[in-house]
């Protein structure tokens, strides 16, 4: 399989587009027509990883967080990027990232870590805004299976855990071809009354252009009628940070302990103080933009990291502020992560293999 099939596949998953602006996702190095062959999965690229992919014949790596973030000014030994692009490049080793894409989906870092600390009843912190259009388009009413059908497929009408969603109503459209028009009915030059089908679907801002197009290629019509409008409702499939219930409810004491054991650290720090925790709030790596979509959901707890002084000092009325650690929140990704890259190689018939790293890219050390 070619790393550009892998991407598509894995892309319809984990789309870009719910990545954050100015966030670097994708393929940062590789030639889209390379042939992989095995992959290994790691929070970061580091020299360590690098080195064991090439012990494990994988030329395609797949990070969460993207190497190349900051402007590159040089790629030479003397920085860390610098050495490790040329050692990738030099041992023809893919690289792939996917950063708050793979935090926004529901098997993502969010859901992995709520998973994780046992919670249940999950849901997404904060939905991702703006992301969902309408689009209506008029079909003459012995073609509107066809062009629904050519709709959904290319995406559109898809929506949580149903598919085919449409609503159709019935009306007359109107037209006049003129001049050189090759209307699909009627005669030239004469207004022609047609029973259409006002045909409406969900879909998703980034699927707009295939669906359209595929549309218009289904469509009978030479000009075909339709409209698109942008939708303030929220998407609630991708969105950060994830919020859910304990089976039971925590004293602060043992639900801190309990943190600790599921996220093997030794040390967390936190500020507040909840005599009970129940509804616990979560967001892999730098939380902080999403402590008050936790506090007004209620939560009792939010387990998060890289929590400044200030941020514990804020919240320390409102709830349970822990921060876990950056690492410690996001590595239970990787096994989702592994089984999703490794359900595209069997979908796809590629019998490579796929690593999770044995290698902790872990900079901080516990004391
Ligand atoms: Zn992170």
């Amino acid at each position: 399989m070619r790393i550009s099939q892998f991407q598509k596949q894995f892309e319809n998953q984990v789309p870009p587009a719910i990545a954050w602006k100015g966030d670097n996702v994708g393929l940062l190095i590789g030639r889209p027509a390379h042939q992989i062959t095995n992959a290994l999965v790691a929070l970061d690229a580091t020299k360590e990883i690098a080195v064991e992919a090439v012990r494990k014949k994988a030329n395609l790596i797949i990070t969460h967080h993207p190497l190349l973030f900051h402007p590159v000014k040089t790629l030479t030994p003397l920085s860390r990027v610098g050495e490790l692009v040329l050692f990738l490049t030099e041992h023809k080793i893919n690289l792939y990232a996917a950063h708050t894409n793979l935090d926004s989906v529901k098997w993502g870092v969010n859901f992995s870590l709520a998973k994780q600390l046992g919670l249940t009843d999950i849901t997404i912190l904060s939905p991702i805004k703006e992301s969902l259009a309408k689009i209506v388009v008029f079909v003459p009413r012995d073609h509107s299976d066809v062009v629904a059908a050519a709709m959904h497929a290319a995406g559109a009408g898809t929506f949580s855990k149903y598919d085919t969603c449409s609503f159709r109503s019935e009306g007359t459209g109107t037209f006049r071809g003129m001049n050189d028009a090759q209307p699909y009915l009627g005669t030239v030059g004469e207004t022609e009354k047609v029973q259409e089908d006002r045909l409406e679907m969900l879909v998703e801002q980034w699927k707009i252009s295939g669906v359209l197009s595929a549309m218009l290629k289904a469509h009978p019509y030479e000009e075909v009628a339709y409209d698109l409008y942008p939708l303030l409702n929220k998407n609630t499939e991708y969105g950060l940070g994830a919020i859910g219930l304990l089976p039971k409810p925590l004293s602060q004491k043992s639900f801190l302990t309990m943190v600790k054991k599921k996220l093997g650290t030794d040390a967390l720090r936190f500020s507040g103080n909840s005599s009970t925790v129940r509804r616990v709030a979560v967001c892999g790596g730098s939380g902080s933009d999403y402590i008050r979509d936790a506090i007004a959901q209620e939560a009792d707890a939010m387990v998060t990291a890289d929590m400044k002084y200030h941020t514990f000092q804020d919240y320390e009325e409102h709830i349970l502020l822990v921060d876990a650690g950056h690492y410690e929140t996001e590595i239970g990704v990787l096994k989702n992560l592994a089984s999703a890259v490794s359900g595209i190689f069997s979908e796809q018939h590629h019998n490579g293999k796929v690593y999770i790293t044995q290698n902790s890219t872990n900079p901080v050390h516990i004391f």
